[in-house]
């Protein structure tokens, strides 16, 4: 048995959040009693300066619904395999905006879980197949050819699929749109593809310049678009590139960047779908399509919190979450 003092901080940690109530002094921080919670000031912060960008503009509801998102989180205390406590999130009110930070947190989050839940099956059932992540781009267009561009990548995306040289039998695709420093948007698609064993050595193999020739024909360009594609080494897994993949549609940096860029992305963005799935993968990863219905994370893991609930508030002038009575 090791009792150690070092997996004790937790549980040490959660006792200061009920002494800081009968003291005089400020309540306690969420980040400073539950380090892995730390990401949670920074996205409300930057949920925050989202909300001011809705704030008078056509989605002026929409500032309204997302000034409630996690305002205050519930959290329970479980028990972790080394007997030390964690915070666990217990409820939270989501405003489910597509452009929220910390909704879009929660959700790559979710996708992630699920992702690595699920994909571990897929590299059982085909032990000896292999993995390739491909990158789809092409030129950065202004914010305003958004849509239409997005509408064109799919369409040529179908085109690649159906073409009797793709050499995937499954594939799981995401969509990234970042800021250029011009303004411009720069989107592109970031694939998985599961090919069968003897694709490196047999005649299906694709070189990156084919690869490029292909995306270049699907998408009736003119010029050769950028396109990065690489293997997942043999005896590697897919899960390491789960990170990539199901990163946020577009990082916070970018979103905040510019209110009028930031307006456009949300007209641009309405409705179009995030991640896709095909072939033998889509009965496995088919969920990823839709949004998440729990962004809490109620069953990614065993250990659910039991007892009383403790309660952190969004200080908005502070920007932190700060233990609060309810
Ligand atoms: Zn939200």
């Amino acid at each position: 048995m090791s009792d150690s003092v070092g997996s004790d901080s937790e549980v040490c940690a959660t006792s200061i959040a009920f002494e800081s109530e009968t003291s005089n002094s400020q309540p306690v921080a969420l980040s400073d009693v539950s380090p892995q919670d730390k990401p949670w000031d920074k996205h409300r912060a930057f949920t925050d300066r989202v909300e001011g960008f809705y704030r008078g503009s056509e989605f002026n509801r929409y500032s309204e619904r997302i000034h409630y998102c996690s305002e205050l989180l519930e959290f329970g205390l479980a028990l972790q395999d080394d007997e030390s406590l964690k915070l666990k999130l217990r409820s939270a009110r989501f405003c489910r905006l597509r452009h929220c930070p910390v909704c879009q947190w929660r959700r790559s989050l979710m996708w992630k879980a699920k992702a690595y839940k699920v994909l571990p099956k897929v590299v059982e059932a085909y032990p000896s197949h292999r993995w390739l992540f491909l990158t789809l781009t092409q030129k950065n267009v202004p914010i305003k050819d958004l849509r239409e561009t997005l509408q064109q990548m799919n369409k040529a995306f179908q085109r690649l699929v159906q073409l009797k040289a793709f050499p995937a039998e499954g594939w799981l695709r995401s969509t990234e749109v970042t800021r250029g420093r011009d303004g411009n948007a720069h989107p592109h698609f970031h694939c998985l593809l599961l090919v069968p064993a003897g694709y490196f050595s047999g005649q299906a193999y694709i070189r990156q310049s084919k690869w490029v020739e292909l995306w270049r024909k699907c998408m009736r360009l003119d010029y050769n678009p950028i396109l990065d594609v690489q293997a997942v080494k043999q005896g590697s897994k897919p899960m390491e590139l789960v990170p990539e993949l199901l990163k946020y549609c577009t990082k916070e940096s970018d979103l905040v960047a510019d209110r009028e860029w930031f307006l456009e992305l949300t007209r641009q963005m309405h409705k179009m779908r995030a991640i896709a799935t095909g072939g033998v993968l889509k009965q496995y990863l088919k969920e990823l399509e839709e949004e998440p219905d729990d962004l809490i994370g109620k069953d990614d893991e065993v250990e659910q919190p039991e007892g009383a609930s403790l309660y952190f508030g969004w200080q908005r002038k502070e920007k932190r979450y700060r233990a609060v009575d309810v």
